[in-house]
């Protein structure tokens, strides 16, 4: 059997599965899928041919990622977030990749911190502490310091202890605090010289919540979960705890509607920290970072009840697999939707705003006037034409001349369930000749110039690149990184088509990563879109006309068009 052969009956035997458990009913979804995959992946560790085809390893680990991920409610969910972890590792040791180590890390680290009670947490932990360590024998001191601390009772503990004190030559100095106030003068001072916590925002829907935290300077902060108590009730809390801070006399938090925060309630917890807390209903995985210039902690809670979708999805490349062949016509249509394939709604960020015109043009021209028109126009094409391919919503985060922070954009866009996120902006260079056009999605990078155009789009906020590399590894995971290539993809060539048809020259800058604010914790495709150099002279004068601004948009809709045509039939072409 050739490997192409192999590939194809899996996946086809996981199409029909996920879509003939679409229909069945009374019955466990998830706990069934975990079956039949649990029974591949015992197949591959018996067929020798199959453990030679990377592929199918994945198609499996990822399977079992996304069981946890769709039914969380399942009884088997634990079990296949933490195969899907195994899985990863394995596949990083047989194929000596070291992307899928990290992989294996960044799940297994999921799992403790989503299934932290399980008797499976300090597997999942000792395996990131023995992956860790293969590059860093100080990290993985921390790690197995971990597992002999919060897993006192695991049947882990002694391999820990051992491996702590084999360690122990590796010890970090000093646990780094992660983040240092400021030095005295620097930042505005409230009374007694204590932070003051000013602002408490979120923005809830069904399956996800983000708060942020506001506060008047830098501060150090602790997070950390602590365990529902059935005796009082209580369910599940985080909190941060905020070191050398005080609470505004005005702080004022907006009532909880919905979503899966039950309250947010704030106090002195000692004399000089506030803790905030957050009573959580129901949760599957929480990230807390912060950000600077103003400072703020950003909390997000991801939840239950998701619609399916998504991770799983990734695993279908169209361009290598027939799917014709067996599908009748109406379990696809399902199909396509119960993998969340369906682009409904569609949230268009038009970059800066109000006190921050972004970049401005040698006679004045100012960014974020051209990314409000721009943005306006593909609205209007989509709300006219957009239902054609199923685009039913259509929404832009600011039509106002008005300040949004970075991270509100995307808290914008989850909270109007938007299934693509497209942030328009006007690109910047110190050379006025320098021209042409480029496509972002968000990533780490090492390119210079990439990471100078992220540095200016995220000029209103700050972070440093040590704290967003740690902030990034947190969201990698859910990013959607396939599916915004290949949306960048469609976007970057039909403006580019635009443009150089009617407006020659042009450069065709591709699509690049980088750590962009903006996007981060948007866990759908998301992308941001350089449409043009403002300092470029010839092409300040064209995006005063109508006539460019409308091309701009044009190319932007027929990317969103092509790529919105493509997820709705990925599973029949
Ligand atoms: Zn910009």
């Amino acid at each position: 059997m050739t490997k192409r052969t192999l590939s194809f009956l899996i996946i086809s035997s996981l199409i029909i599965l996920f879509s003939s458990i679409q229909t069945s009913i009374g019955q466990d979804r998830g706990e069934k899928l975990y079956e039949e995959t649990f029974d591949l992946y015992k197949n591959l560790s018996v067929n020798h041919n199959k453990i030679q085809n990377k592929e199918i390893w994945e198609i499996i680990a990822r399977a079992f990622y996304s069981i946890d991920r769709d039914y969380p409610n399942s009884p088997k969910a634990p079990n296949s977030l933490f195969l899907s972890g195994k899985m990863y590792e394995e596949m990083g040791e047989r194929f000596n990749s070291q992307k899928d180590f990290d992989k294996s890390v960044e799940i297994s680290r999921k799992f403790v911190r989503k299934y932290p009670y399980s008797n499976l947490a300090d597997d999942a932990q000792l395996r990131v502490a023995r992956i860790v360590e293969k590059e860093s024998k100080s990290d993985a001191y921390i790690e197995y310091d971990k597992l002999v601390t919060d897993f006192p009772k695991g049947d882990m503990r002694t391999v820990a202890l051992n491996k702590r004190q084999e360690l122990a030559p590796f010890k970090p100095a000093k646990k780094a605090p992660v983040y240092k106030p400021r030095a005295k003068g620097q930042a505005s001072t409230s009374r007694n010289g204590l932070t003051k916590v000013s602002q408490i925002r979120h923005w809830s829907t069904d399956d996800y919540t983000r708060v942020v935290i506001h506060l008047d300077k830098d501060s150090t902060y602790t997070s950390r979960l602590l365990k529902p108590d059935p005796q009082y009730g209580t369910p599940p809390r985080l909190f941060v705890d905020i070191e050398g801070a005080t609470v505004d006399k005005n702080l004022y938090v907006e009532p909880i509607k919905k979503g899966l925060l039950e309250q947010i309630k704030f106090a002195r917890n000692t004399k000089d920290t506030v803790r905030v807390v957050l009573y959580i209903e129901s949760f599957d995985d929480y990230k807390v970072f912060a950000l600077k210039d103003p400072y703020r902690i950003v909390m997000d809670i991801e939840g239950s009840g998701k619609k399916s979708g998504g991770y799983y999805a990734t695993g279908i490349n169209t361009d290598r697999y027939d799917y014709k062949s067996g599908l009748p016509e109406d379990r696809v249509s399902s199909l396509s939707e119960a993998l969340g394939l369906k682009i409904r709604t569609v949230v268009i960020d038009a970059g800066h705003g109000g006190h921050d015109p972004g970049a401005i043009g040698p006679s004045g021209l100012k960014e974020k006037e051209v990314n409000l028109r721009i943005a306006k126009a593909l609205k209007k094409k989509l709300d006219t034409e957009g239902k054609q391919f199923g685009i039913t919503k259509v929404y832009l985060t600011r039509s106002t001349d008005k300040f949004i922070p970075l991270e509100e954009r995307t808290g914008i866009a989850k909270k109007l369930g938007a299934d693509l996120f497209i942030s328009i902006h006007c690109n910047a260079a110190r050379n006025r000749q320098a021209y042409g056009i480029e496509t972002y999605i968000l990533s780490l990078t090492n390119d210079q110039r990439s990471l100078a155009v992220a540095a200016r789009e995220n000029a209103t906020t700050s972070i440093s690149r040590s704290d967003m590399a740690n902030v990034l590894k947190q969201y990698l995971l859910g990013a959607k990184i396939e599916e915004s290539q290949r949306f960048a993809v469609h976007v970057q060539s039909s403006v580019v088509k635009n443009v150089s048809t009617k407006y020659p020259p042009t450069r065709n800058k591709g699509v690049k990563k980088a750590p962009f604010i903006v996007l981060i914790g948007a866990d759908i495709p998301s992308i941001l879109v350089e449409t043009s150099f403002i300092t470029n002279p010839r092409d300040e004068k064209r995006l005063k006309s109508n006539a460019y601004i409308n091309e701009i948009a044009d190319g932007i809709f027929v990317g969103v068009k092509r790529y919105s045509s493509e997820m709705q039939t990925a599973s029949i072409q």
